[in-house]
């Protein structure tokens, strides 16, 4: 693998010009190591069950087993659709943060942060995902996450550097719009990144594609698909595969929208569309590529009879707090309450009720993930 890493430039020139074929990039395990993950997944199978099985008995509406937490305010993209950010602002003052806070501030804030986390540890929660602001640009507390929860998954925009030695609780995702051109416009329109260079990939992208393939651990990569972006989903996946040699596997949703916001959002066609494209991706390369992403989820998620209609129908709503800086609950879920349940396409709801009805590629493809 040295010279792959090494000579990153010239490598990609290369892939680019083989035959398309994906093998699935697997860490690797030490016996040791594996018996470890092991029983660090079956204590979250276990915490799951008991959280499960206990709100049933007691008739609770609602108990997690899982979290979301935001871990940092800071920031080094500047997407066009960020909702925390004003668009004027440079990457210096998004690095610095949105709640404009002094570095003794920060510390303060972070120490809260370590309470949550402390805090939801107690109370039971055996996953959770970190997201920010940008989560890599915050790595003291990933690696106190991987130390107190058994699944650790950290959403990333990817353009920062992956950190080493991270615990295997800890699995990267890393969050794409498009091919690189669609992926640079719209997550990095201030040019913050245009500098970068990686074979012939410039650009957030160029960053993105090097950070993954010179990563100890590789990736996962999350394509969130909107109306503007659906035509683009093969020669994304094409882009993914030819590029990223420690790609683990694509998950894939649509974008939801807020109800005053329906004019964005993906109708049944589309979704219907985005299912078809998937299959055709998954006939190419393998369904290996789309862990979560097996059949049985992408009807939960694109076919009309599963529309959720209201957070109560939502397992993600039911079972995972999406919490904040301040260790609030911040909404029904992360997409917070003004987005609409029936135009949301969030990979987990479909991949959680695929779970829930024992289909076993969903199980494999959740499993997979539980190997940092
Ligand atoms: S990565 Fe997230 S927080 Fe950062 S600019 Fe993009 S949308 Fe905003
Ligand atoms: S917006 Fe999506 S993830 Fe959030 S509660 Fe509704 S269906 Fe669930």
């Amino acid at each position: 693998m040295a010279e792959l890493i090494g000579g990153g430039a010239e490598m990609i020139s290369e892939v680019t010009s083989r035959p398309h074929k994906f093998t699935v990039y697997q860490p690797v395990y030490r016996l040791g190591e594996r018996l470890e993950r092991y029983y660090a997944i079956s204590r979250t199978v276990t915490g799951a069950l008991k959280v499960i099985l206990k709100s049933r008995i007691h008739r609770l509406p609602h108990a997690a087993f899982g979290a979301s937490i935001e871990i940092t305010d800071r920031c080094n993209a500047g997407c066009n659709y960020c909702y925390v950010y004003p668009s004027e602002w440079t990457q210096t003052q998004r690095m610095a943060g949105y709640l404009n806070l002094s570095t003794h501030e920060h510390r303060e804030q972070e120490k809260q942060v370590f309470a949550t986390l402390a805090r939801l540890h107690r109370q039971g929660i055996v996953h959770v995902t970190l997201i920010g602001g940008e989560p890599l640009l915050a790595s003291k507390i990933i690696y106190k996450a991987a130390k107190l929860f058994p699944v650790v998954w950290v959403v990333t925009n990817g353009a920062a550097k992956h950190p080493v030695n991270l615990p295997r609780s800890v699995v990267m995702s890393v969050s794409i719009d498009g091919p690189p051109d669609l992926h640079n416009r719209t997550r990095d329109p201030s040019g913050f990144f245009a500098k970068q260079q990686y074979g012939y990939l410039t650009g957030m992208s160029a960053a993105i594609a090097r950070n993954i393939n010179e990563s100890e651990r590789g990736a996962f990569v999350h394509i969130t698909l909107t109306q503007q972006s659906l035509s683009q989903f093969p020669a994304t996946v094409d882009w993914l595969v030819t590029d990223l040699t420690k790609l683990r596997g694509i998950m894939v949703s649509g974008a939801a929208t807020t109800s005053s916001d329906r004019s964005q959002a993906l109708e049944i066609e589309d979704k219907q569309l985005i299912k078809q494209m998937i299959k055709d991706a998954a006939d190419r390369y393998g369904w290996q590529l789309f862990p979560f992403n097996q059949p049985l989820v992408n009807s939960y998620l694109f076919d009309p009879e599963y529309v959720i209609t209201n957070p109560a129908q939502c397992t993600v709503a039911r079972r995972v707090d999406s919490i904040g800086f301040d260790g609030n609950i911040v909404g029904k879920c992360v997409l917070r309450d003004q987005t609409d349940c029936t135009t949301c396409a969030c990979n987990l709801t479909g991949l959680m009720r695929a779970v829930s009805a024992q289909d076993k590629p969903s199980i494999a493809g959740l499993w997979r993930s539980c190997f940092g």
